[in-house]
């Protein structure tokens, strides 16, 4: 074969293996080149990979051939060069007898990428060869090409296959995915987010994300990248909730490439919580009234005939118990209206003296702090003015703090109520020198239905709503509720309402 020749072979080998052509195709050219090079009357090639090995093969066709294939594949695993295997005597255990009469001599070549062996290539000379210099450094160019073709369709049969993987993720249904670049432009867009954001693939793919999404909450996120905040939600066109998430898109080598926000469905679990929270709403609504009978016909048990001593104690205790049914009952009641996750509760103004409120609660816990030998006190600053506030829920807020630091206090404690003004807003206070509260506890108790067990606490009883219904009428009035403790000591509970128009008579309501 003439060097132009060669030459043309190899520029069309390189043409198949960019085309991505048929392996076999690819590795036939490359065979029968090698034949014309070298007047092999066979050329073989054995191809392993995890699961399969297989052969290609062209020239002549026998047996014999074929019985040599593994054999000198697993011997050219061994070798690092162009080799040629003795065939007249050749290692022990393996019978070459077979290519006795067919072949006189072979050249045998493993074909490695990077000292890993992706297969063998084989020739079979009916002559004795005598090959020059050139020829084998031919060889070994063709052979790095097979290396080439082999090593492609092997990358591309992988990155086909994650391409298919990474399709079938992104075609799902339910939740919207997208990815941006770092530039914020759009590369991922699945069928989902084409669903929800109303555009299709097309007009988004490689557009600004604030152009095609619209929704300013999610641009925020985006913006805001892996610090972005959880409980945003996302409703859709069709009145579905989402969930969304952003999360970095990072290459291997950590360079950041973008972000991937994620829209999680959460209609269904939102519309159970709904239920579950009317269901709640209605179960205590329904209670109150027997619960107000019982405890009319209890109280009558004294006027209808004389109660001895010990039936004197049962009825005190039924009442006891009824209080603390009641009183559970309007908490659930009152977090329920209060969740913000609900949004049902609208805020009643009206004019109310904090000084009432305190004198309210100090009224009703007068008694409870009595029993415990508690000394409940109050005091309320003279520039406390009057407020336009929801005077019903802040009641109800106080009376829980002062019900609690009752409680966590042991007997013969002290509990303070105060009303202040402080840096433009109405400060109530209700401060005890009673068992205080761990630092790592204090965040959380705010939260619904969180409550902490300690020693101290066995026998007090709660729902862990407390707390929570107190932040929540604070953040109605676009306050906030805080906490200062330390354990042993005592804990101060605060409700911060500022004093803005809106919180203010004669100021606009609207705000
Ligand atoms: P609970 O019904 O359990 O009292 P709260 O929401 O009112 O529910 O309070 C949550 C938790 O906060 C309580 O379980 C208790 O551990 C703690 N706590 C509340 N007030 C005080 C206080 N004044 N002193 C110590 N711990 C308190």
């Amino acid at each position: 074969m003439s060097f132009r020749d060669l030459t043309q072979r190899l520029a069309e080998i390189s043409q198949k293996i960019a085309a991505g052509e048929k392996l076999v195709s690819t590795l036939s050219v490359v065979l029968d080149t090698m034949r014309s090079i070298t007047s092999a009357a066979s050329a073989r090639l054995v191809k392993e990979d995890t699961v399969t090995i297989e052969v290609v093969a062209t020239g002549m066709q026998h047996d014999a051939l074929g019985d040599m294939d593994l054999y000198i594949h697993h011997y050219c695993q061994s070798l690092g060069q162009l080799e040629t295997p003795d065939v007249s005597s050749p290692p022990e255990g393996i019978d070459l007898r077979s290519l006795e009469g067919v072949m006189t001599s072979l050249l045998a070549f493993p074909l490695k990428l990077r000292s890993e062996h992706k297969g063998t290539l084989w020739l079979g000379f009916e002559h004795a060869i005598d090959l020059a210099d050139t020829n084998r450094e031919y060889l070994q160019l063709l052979g790095l090409q097979a290396v080439i073709a082999i090593n492609n369709t092997a990358l591309m049969a992988e990155s086909q296959a994650a391409q298919e993987q990474l399709s079938a993720l992104l075609a799902n249904d339910y939740e919207p995915i997208v990815i941006v670049d770092t530039e914020h432009l759009i590369q991922v867009f699945n069928p989902a987010a084409e669903d929800v954001f109303q555009i299709a693939y097309t007009n988004a793919h490689l557009k600004p994300f604030d152009l095609v999404v619209k929704s300013e909450a999610l641009q925020q996120m985006l913006q805001a990248g892996a610090t972005a905040p959880n409980d945003v939600e996302y409703q859709s066109h069709d009145n579905r909730t989402f969930s969304p998430h952003v999360s970095e898109v990072r290459a291997e080598d950590g360079t950041l490439r973008g972000w991937l926000l994620v829209l999680r469905d959460v209609t269904r679990f939102k519309n159970l919580s709904e239920n579950m929270s009317d269901f709640l709403r209605t179960v205590s609504h329904d209670i109150r009234s027997p619960m107000t009978a019982a405890k009319g016909y209890v109280d009558m048990l004294t006027m209808v005939g004389p109660v001895n001593d010990k039936q004197g104690l049962f009825i005190n205790k039924v009442l006891t118990s009824i209080n603390d049914m009641t009183n559970l009952v309007e908490k659930v009641l009152d977090a329920g209206r209060l969740d913000p996750e609900m949004d049902v509760y609208e805020i009643r103004r009206e004019a109310c003296d904090p000084g009432d409120v305190i004198k309210k609660a100090i009224s009703t816990f007068a008694a409870a702090a009595e029993n415990k030998g508690i000394a409940l006190t109050a005091d309320v600053a003279p520039d406390v003015p009057v407020m336009f506030i929801d005077s019903l829920m802040t009641e109800r807020a106080l009376l829980n703090l002062v019900e609690n630091a009752i409680k966590y206090t042991p007997d013969g404690g002290k509990v303070h109520v105060t009303a202040r003004v402080e840096d433009g807003m109405l400060i109530l206070s209700v401060q005890d020198n009673g068992y205080g509260i761990a630092p790592e506890d204090q965040a959380r108790l705010f939260e619904r239905g969180e409550r902490v067990r300690r020693k101290e606490h066995k026998g007090i009883r709660g729902s862990g709503l407390g707390l929570f219904i107190v932040r929540n009428v604070a953040r109605k009035h676009n306050g906030h509720a805080s906490l200062q403790s330390e354990i042993g000591k005592g804990s101060t509970f605060s409700i911060a309402i500022p004093l803005t128009p809106a919180n203010l008579v004669g100021g606009s309501a609207s705000q």
